[in-house]
């Protein structure tokens, strides 16, 4: 049994300090900014127990009893096939919001994993942080918990390291040693779904300068820790109408956070990397964590196209326009958008590698990983785009509300004239409702945004995958055709006409 959906709701009513628009959130689970989102992270631990799925999304980890099961997510993976479970089991979660979820537990569960598959990383000269990653991942796994993280440090000057910014606490750092544990300063960026977690992560993914050793840490804390607060952004959820009017945004709106620390204190056991620049790095990149993440973004990323590609195809149904040959040209190219980024899931698990740790344990193909990133980031506007086109003016020509469809006297308006063959008003709105949250709504836009940076800036990630890749093999290889011919060779074949040629 993992825990219910309503011992995570539960959880929630901590009295974590979250703000929103003004107010000290008091409880999230009945906040009109939060709860539906809430309930619908819920429902991911409610699959994990149901019959259908429970084998598939959860697994008793090797020696352990039956009372130790975990998500799959927080399994580290040994064989192919286990590999191949685990995808599974995010590609159910992913479904249960088509895609629309990001961060939903099995995302950092999976980062944690790729820490235990390398604990050995974490023992650095100064701080071994190696047992605190062994007792992290067990507490995390036993108690079927979420992780939420904030990695990036804020967008204050991106031209100067952490410790030469305007003053030093902007961004999270050590400020004091005490009996026990360090007390932090300073804030984090972007904290998706940050606000629904029992734990935070905070940590920098990106390259810190040598003198930012005071930056330089990654702790776990429970989200409700003193002195730690969530400066939440604009709520979707709350600006929606209703389920029918905003059935994404209303639902699964996960909700990105500034993380502030005033003067937290940090046991020393909950520390992984502490005031060391290069195990701040490694622990993403050098460990499968970062290749996990991919795991489960990537199946997401397909499930979120697999919706957004039959959404397209109701459209053009509702639109009368399916069987035109150019709008064939667009559902295919969608299609075949959607099994490319199918197929480089399946490529990157049965290409995978062994993780070079003291335990052996497998990722996937870190090559077909990151270009998941490359291709990610610029497909998903395109495939907005496409679809949106297919749809035309049909997805703003609708009534304000629903309640129009029910009004005595504007119903039967909306009803004349807002139809298509075999599709009369109210299917017709849904589904045009639906597209425009998928597609175009503030929510859509998040999303647009998310899919572009949520993995890191394009001039992070691409030079990433030159380091990561063979530049040398492909070099190599386009000098095997330099090194086939001469400058002799420009009397060769075909014939120069130039007279000096002759
Ligand atoms: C919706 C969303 C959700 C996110 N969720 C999370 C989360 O849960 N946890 C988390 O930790 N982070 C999260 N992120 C943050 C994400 O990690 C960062 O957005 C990402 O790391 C990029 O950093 P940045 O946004 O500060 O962009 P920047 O690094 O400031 O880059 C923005 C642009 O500035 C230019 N630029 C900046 N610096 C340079 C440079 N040195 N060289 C060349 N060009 C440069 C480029 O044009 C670049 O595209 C999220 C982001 C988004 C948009």
């Amino acid at each position: 049994m993992i825990r219910t959906g309503q011992e995570y709701l539960n959880s929630l009513r901590d009295g974590r300090a979250v703000w929103f628009d003004g107010e000290l959130v008091k409880d999230i689970t009945e906040h009109p900014a939060f709860r539906n989102t809430a309930r619908s992270l819920a429902r991911l631990y409610d699959l994990a127990n149901e019959d259908a799925f429970h084998e598939s999304l959860t697994v008793v980890p090797e020696g352990a009893g039956e009372e130790e099961r975990i998500l799959r997510a927080y399994h580290v993976p040994r064989t192919y096939e286990e590999l191949v479970a685990r995808r599974k089991a995010f590609k159910t979660w992913s479904e249960a919001s088509f895609g629309f979820l990001g961060r939903s537990p099995d995302y950092m569960a999976a980062g944690i994993a790729g820490f235990l598959a390398k604990p050995e990383l974490f023992a650095t000269p100064g701080f071994d942080g190696s047992d605190n990653v062994r007792a992290f991942h067990r507490r995390m796994s036993r108690g079927h918990l979420y992780e939420a993280f904030t990695i990036s440090n804020p967008q204050i000057d991106r031209t100067k390291p952490a410790s030469e910014q305007e003053e030093n606490d902007l961004f999270v750092r050590a400020v004091e040693e005490r009996d026990g544990g360090v007390v932090v300063r300073g804030a984090k960026m972007v904290g998706t779904a940050a606000v629904f977690g029992d734990e935070i992560i905070v940590g920098t993914i990106e390259p810190l300068a040598p003198q930012d050793v005071d930056y330089a840490l990654c702790f776990s804390i429970p989200v409700d820790t003193p002195g730690l607060s969530f400066v939440s952004r604009a709520s979707y959820e709350a600006n929606a109408r209703s389920v029918f009017d905003n059935p994404l945004s209303s639902r699964f709106d996960e909700n990105d956070a500034l993380l502030v620390c005033e003067d937290v204190f940090v046991p020393w056991e909950r520390m992984l990397v502490y005031r060391n620049v290069e195990a701040n790095l490694g622990m993403w990149w050098s460990t499968p964590a970062y290749n996990n993440f991919v795991h489960q973004a990537s199946t997401r990323f397909w499930t979120k196209l697999e919706f957004l590609t039959g959404l397209a195809i109701l459209i053009a149904k509702a639109n009368n326009t399916y069987e035109l040959p150019p709008v064939q040209t667009q559902i295919g190219r969608l299609m075949g958008w959607l099994n490319i980024a199918k197929s480089m899931v399946l490529a990157a698990e049965a290409d995978y590698e062994h993780t070079a740790a003291a335990e052996p344990s497998v990722h996937l193909n870190r090559e077909m990983a990151s270009a998941h990133r490359a291709m990610a980031g610029d497909l998903y506007p395109r495939f907005l785009a496409e679809i949106k086109m297919l749809a035309g003016g049909g997805l703003i020509q609708l009534p304000a509300s629903g309640y129009d469809l029910r009004h005595p006297e504007l119903g039967p308006l909306v009803a004349k004239y807002i139809r298509s063959p075999g599709h009369p008003a109210e299917e017709r709105v849904k589904l045009l409702k639906l597209a425009w949250d998928a597609l175009g709504s503030e929510f859509a836009s998040r999303h647009e945004q998310y899919e572009r940076f949520y993995h890191g800036a394009p001039h992070v990630y691409f030079p990433g995958i030159v380091r990561d890749g063979r530049p040398d093999l492909l070099e190599e290889f386009a000098r095997t055709c330099l090194d086939g011919y001469q400058l002799d060779d420009v009397r060769g074949h075909g014939g120069d006409s130039r007279s000096g040629d002759r």
